[in-house]
């Protein structure tokens, strides 16, 4: 017995050393690394590939807004909480994804406030932000969303992963982000997913940081 535990200390000891080395060796370079802020998002889901994109973003230290869709978080709870845990932002993308434009106004507030409700039920919190499917918007979308204390969050990089877009050209796109701006991204999308890694190495190669979308200004800023 005293030998087992004896080794047993011995082996808490060189762990402790261990995580010691690496947080001291960590945090300086992680605090002079930000430089700016950039908004990484991802529509459509949750669904059955959120767990391993929210795998993958955690590997890679990343944190990200994830623009839900009311019908999906009613469907998969759990997956909302899986995102509230693994440190990403939730928005509202409608309950159904419809061209909202089309709709008059009283269609476009119930698929604002069903999925205002469906997010907060799942434990997601309740969204400040919002994102009209296709990015389509006007003068009405902007008002029920706005009625509902949304800020309407379009894009500045589009990295055309629901075109079809290579892991390549998913990266570039993600190279052209510059402080403050936002790019789109699916839940969906296993080039996206192949992506991440390098999409966080280009990052903190050129000292940006992950951040949050602001509700204020609708601009990646330091999470708060
Ligand atoms: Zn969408």
């Amino acid at each position: 017995m005293r030998a087992r535990a004896r080794a047993l200390l011995t082996t808490l000891a060189v762990l402790a050393t261990a995580a010691t080395t690496t947080l001291t060796a960590a945090t300086p370079s992680q605090a002079a690394a930000c430089n700016g802020y950039v908004g990484l998002t991802f529509d459509d889901g949750p669904s059955g590939n959120t767990t391993g994109l929210l795998n993958t973003l955690r590997q890679n230290g990343l944190r990200a807004t994830m623009f839900n869709q009311g019908q999906h978080a009613a469907a998969n709870p759990s997956l909302v909480r899986a995102q509230v845990s693994a440190g990403m932002w939730i928005g509202n993308h409608s309950y159904t994804h419809p061209h909202l434009t089309r709709l008059n106004q009283a269609q476009i507030d119930s698929e604002i406030s069903r999925t205002q409700q469906a997010i907060a039920n799942a434990g997601g919190g309740t969204p400040k932000l919002f994102r009209p499917p296709y990015g389509e918007t006007n003068a009405t979308v902007k008002s029920v969303a706005a009625r509902h204390g949304l800020t309407e969050i379009i894009w500045h990089v589009d990295s055309q992963d629901w075109n079809g877009a290579s892991t390549a050209a998913i990266v570039q796109a993600a190279g052209r982000l510059t402080n403050g701006q936002v790019i789109l991204m699916h839940d969906w999308s296993a080039n996206t997913l192949a992506a991440i890694p390098r999409i966080a190495q280009g990052l903190d190669a050129r000292g940006l940081c992950a951040g949050m979308i602001s509700p204020q200004t609708g601009r990646a800023v330091a999470p708060g």
